[in-house]
C-alpha cells in the first residue's frame, strides 16, 4: 500500500499517518523528518537544505524534491508508505511521480481529508499555552478549557497564543493550502487516485474510514 495523505493544516493527517504506520505497517514519511535527517547526515542535498534553514529561508520545492528522491534512491527505500506533507504542489507531485516510476512503486491512493475552513480555525486558533518556563501546560477553548478563562490551572500565569495558533496565521496558511491544492486535487483526481474522507469526527472513526477506503483500492 502506497498512499499520499492530503488535507488542510490541522485536519489530523499526521495523526492518521502515525496510525497507518503503527497498525498497517506503512512507513510514515514526513518531509520535516526527511529534511532533518538529510541535514544530520550531511548528504549533498542536506547541505543545500542546511544553508536555507540556517539563513532562515524556506527550503525550495527543488530541494524538497531532491530530498525525497534521495530517500528513495537508497537500497532501504520505502516499499509501503503513508506520505504526509508532500507533495504540496503539482510541481512536486510530478517530481514524485517520476521517482516512483524509476523504482516501479505506483501509488495506490491519494486520501484527501476534508474539513471546512471554519472548523480548522476553531480547532487551531482555540489553542492556548502557558508561557511559564517549566510549566508548558496547554489548553483548548473547546476540548480542554482552563478553569479560569485566560489563566493556567497549574501556575496561574496568563495564557498566551503561539504565533502558529493565532487566527490570522491559521487563515494565512489556509489561503496557501487552497492555492496549492486547487491544482493538486484535480491532478490526482485525473489519475483516478483521489479518495475523499470526512475529516470531522473522532480519530478512531476517521481511521476506520481511511482503512476501509484503502482496502478497496
Ligand atoms: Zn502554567
Amino acid at each position: 500500500m502506497r498512499v499520499i495523505l492530503l488535507g488542510p493544516p490541522g485536519c489530523g493527517k499526521g495523526t492518521q499517518a502515525k496510525l497507518l504506520s503503527k497498525r498497517l505497517g506503512l512507513e510514515h514519511i514526513g518531509t520535516g523528518d526527511l529534511l532533518r535527517s538529510a541535514i544530520r547526515q550531511g548528504t549533498v542535498v542536506g547541505m543545500k537544505a542546511r544553508t536555507a534553514v540556517e539563513s532562515g529561508q524556506l527550503v525550495s520545492d527543488e530541494v524538497v524534491n531532491e530530498i525525497v528522491a534521495e530517500r528513495f534512491a537508497r537500497i532501504d527505500r520505502p516499499q509501503r508508505f503513508a506520505m504526509d506533507g508532500y507533495p504540496r504542489t503539482v510541481m512536486q507531485a510530478r517530481s514524485f511521480d517520476a521517482v516512483l516510476r524509476v523504482y516501479a512503486l505506483p501509488l495506490d491512493a491519494v486520501v484527501l481529508f476534508k474539513l471546512e475552513d471554519e472548523h480548522i480555525i476553531a480547532r487551531l486558533s482555540g489553542r492556548w499555552s502557558c508561557p511559564s518556563p517549566g510549566c508548558k501546560a496547554t489548553y483548548h477553548n473547546a476540548s480542554y478549557p482552563p478553569r479560569q478563562h485566560g489563566f493556567c490551572d497549574d501556575c496561574g500565569t496568563n495564557l498566551v497564543q503561539r504565533e502558529d495558533d493565532r487566527e490570522s496565521t491559521v487563515r494565512a496558511r489556509l489561503v496557501v493550502y487552497h492555492r496549492d491544492t486547487a491544482e493538486l486535487i484535480p491532478y490526482y483526481k485525473g489519475m483516478g487516485l483521489l479518495r475523499d474522507i470526512d475529516g470531522q469526527g473522532e480519530i478512531e472513526t476517521i481511521f476506520q474510514q481511511t482503512k476501509k477506503v484503502l482496502e478497496s483500492c
